[in-house]
Protein backbone atom coordinates (compact mmCIF):
# COMPACT_ATOMS: atom_id res chain seq x y z
CA UNK A 1 0.00 0.00 0.00
CA UNK A 2 1.37 3.51 -0.88
CA UNK A 3 0.45 5.92 2.05
CA UNK A 4 1.47 9.57 2.68
CA UNK A 5 0.60 12.90 4.88
CA UNK A 6 0.72 16.16 4.95
CA UNK A 7 3.17 18.30 7.65
CA UNK A 8 0.57 18.50 10.40
CA UNK A 9 -0.89 15.23 9.80
CA UNK A 10 -4.74 16.00 9.45
CA UNK A 11 -4.83 14.93 5.69
CA UNK A 12 -3.66 11.29 4.56
CA UNK A 13 -4.45 9.38 1.78
CA UNK A 14 -3.76 6.03 0.40
CA UNK A 15 -3.22 4.08 -3.02
CA UNK A 16 -3.15 0.32 -3.51
CA UNK A 17 -1.21 0.75 -6.65
CA UNK A 18 -0.23 0.59 -9.09
CA UNK A 19 2.48 2.93 -10.08
CA UNK A 20 1.31 4.18 -13.34
CA UNK A 21 4.45 6.25 -13.48
CA UNK A 22 7.31 8.08 -11.51
CA UNK A 23 8.24 11.62 -13.15
CA UNK A 24 9.53 15.13 -12.01
CA UNK A 25 7.91 17.95 -13.30
CA UNK A 26 10.03 21.01 -14.06
CA UNK A 27 7.20 23.18 -15.11
CA UNK A 28 7.02 26.79 -14.14
CA UNK A 29 3.69 26.02 -12.69
CA UNK A 30 5.33 23.43 -10.33
CA UNK A 31 7.81 25.24 -9.51
CA UNK A 32 5.65 28.36 -8.20
CA UNK A 33 3.23 26.12 -6.44
CA UNK A 34 5.87 24.34 -4.53
CA UNK A 35 8.46 27.17 -4.16
CA UNK A 36 11.37 24.71 -5.72
CA UNK A 37 13.24 23.59 -8.98
CA UNK A 38 10.42 20.73 -9.56
CA UNK A 39 8.08 18.56 -7.71
CA UNK A 40 8.41 14.96 -7.73
CA UNK A 41 5.02 12.81 -8.84
CA UNK A 42 4.12 9.11 -8.58
CA UNK A 43 1.19 8.67 -10.83
CA UNK A 44 -1.73 6.59 -9.39
CA UNK A 45 -5.00 5.07 -10.57
CA UNK A 46 -7.84 7.48 -9.31
CA UNK A 47 -10.50 4.74 -8.72
CA UNK A 48 -8.82 3.06 -5.95
CA UNK A 49 -6.87 6.30 -4.28
CA UNK A 50 -8.36 7.48 -1.07
CA UNK A 51 -7.75 10.63 0.95
CA UNK A 52 -9.46 12.11 4.16
CA UNK A 53 -8.84 15.19 5.85
CA UNK A 54 -9.56 18.64 5.40
CA UNK A 55 -8.12 19.60 1.51
CA UNK A 56 -8.44 22.71 -0.52
CA UNK A 57 -8.79 22.46 -4.17
CA UNK A 58 -6.21 24.67 -6.41
CA UNK A 59 -7.80 25.18 -9.71
CA UNK A 60 -4.88 26.76 -12.00
CA UNK A 61 -4.21 26.10 -16.06
CA UNK A 62 -1.57 23.84 -16.16
CA UNK A 63 1.51 23.87 -18.82
CA UNK A 64 -0.42 21.29 -20.94
CA UNK A 65 -3.04 24.25 -21.44
CA UNK A 66 -5.67 22.00 -19.27
CA UNK A 67 -7.01 22.88 -15.99
CA UNK A 68 -4.72 21.41 -13.46
CA UNK A 69 -5.95 20.99 -9.82
CA UNK A 70 -3.56 20.68 -6.62
CA UNK A 71 -4.97 19.53 -3.57
CA UNK A 72 -3.60 21.19 -0.42
CA UNK A 73 -4.18 20.51 3.68
CA UNK A 74 -6.46 23.52 4.67
CA UNK A 75 -4.53 23.34 8.12
CA UNK A 76 -0.89 23.50 7.31
CA UNK A 77 -1.06 24.30 3.23
CA UNK A 78 1.21 21.45 2.24
CA UNK A 79 1.33 19.99 -1.46
CA UNK A 80 -0.21 16.93 -1.68
CA UNK A 81 -1.84 15.19 -4.70
CA UNK A 82 -3.01 16.69 -8.13
CA UNK A 83 -6.13 15.42 -10.25
CA UNK A 84 -5.36 16.82 -13.03
CA UNK A 85 -8.99 17.29 -14.91
CA UNK A 86 -7.38 16.35 -18.69
CA UNK A 87 -6.42 13.03 -17.12
CA UNK A 88 -9.72 12.22 -14.68
CA UNK A 89 -8.60 8.94 -14.25
CA UNK A 90 -5.02 9.47 -12.60
CA UNK A 91 -3.95 11.15 -9.25
CA UNK A 92 -0.54 12.74 -9.15
CA UNK A 93 0.30 12.45 -5.84
CA UNK A 94 3.85 14.88 -4.92
CA UNK A 95 6.05 12.32 -3.50
CA UNK A 96 7.23 14.75 -1.02
CA UNK A 97 4.22 13.34 1.19
CA UNK A 98 4.76 9.27 1.11
CA UNK A 99 5.05 8.07 4.39
CA UNK A 100 8.10 6.16 2.55
CA UNK A 101 10.30 8.44 0.98
CA UNK A 102 12.04 4.95 -1.13
CA UNK A 103 8.44 4.29 -2.34
CA UNK A 104 9.32 6.45 -4.98
CA UNK A 105 12.51 6.63 -7.74
CA UNK A 106 12.17 8.97 -11.00
CA UNK A 107 12.12 7.75 -14.09
CA UNK A 108 11.69 10.87 -16.11
CA UNK A 109 12.23 14.26 -16.04
CA UNK A 110 9.41 16.46 -18.10
CA UNK A 111 9.79 20.31 -19.00
CA UNK A 112 13.29 20.30 -18.90
CA UNK A 113 13.34 23.01 -21.00
CA UNK A 114 12.02 25.42 -17.93
CA UNK A 115 14.24 23.71 -15.53
CA UNK A 116 16.87 25.48 -13.73
CA UNK A 117 20.42 24.45 -13.70
CA UNK A 118 20.30 24.03 -10.14
CA UNK A 119 17.45 21.57 -9.94
CA UNK A 120 19.12 19.12 -12.38
CA UNK A 121 18.94 15.55 -9.87
CA UNK A 122 22.23 13.29 -9.74
CA UNK A 123 20.04 10.88 -11.39
CA UNK A 124 20.19 9.09 -15.11
CA UNK A 125 16.62 10.27 -16.03
CA UNK A 126 14.95 10.04 -19.59
CA UNK A 127 14.43 14.12 -20.04
CA UNK A 128 11.82 15.71 -21.71
CA UNK A 129 11.83 19.21 -23.36
CA UNK A 130 7.90 19.79 -22.29
CA UNK A 131 5.64 16.54 -22.32
CA UNK A 132 6.23 13.27 -23.58
CA UNK A 133 5.96 12.30 -26.53
CA UNK A 134 8.39 15.05 -27.68
CA UNK A 135 11.82 13.74 -27.72
ZN1 LIG B 1 -1.84 19.46 7.13
ZN1 LIG C 1 4.51 20.64 -13.71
Amino acid sequence: MITGRCLCGAVRYESPGPRLFSIVCHCRDCQRASGSGGVPVLGVPRASFAASGPVRAVRTTGGSGEPAVRNVCIECGSLLFGTPESAPDLVTIYAGSLDDSLAFMPEAALFVSQRPPWATLALPLEEHARMPPDG
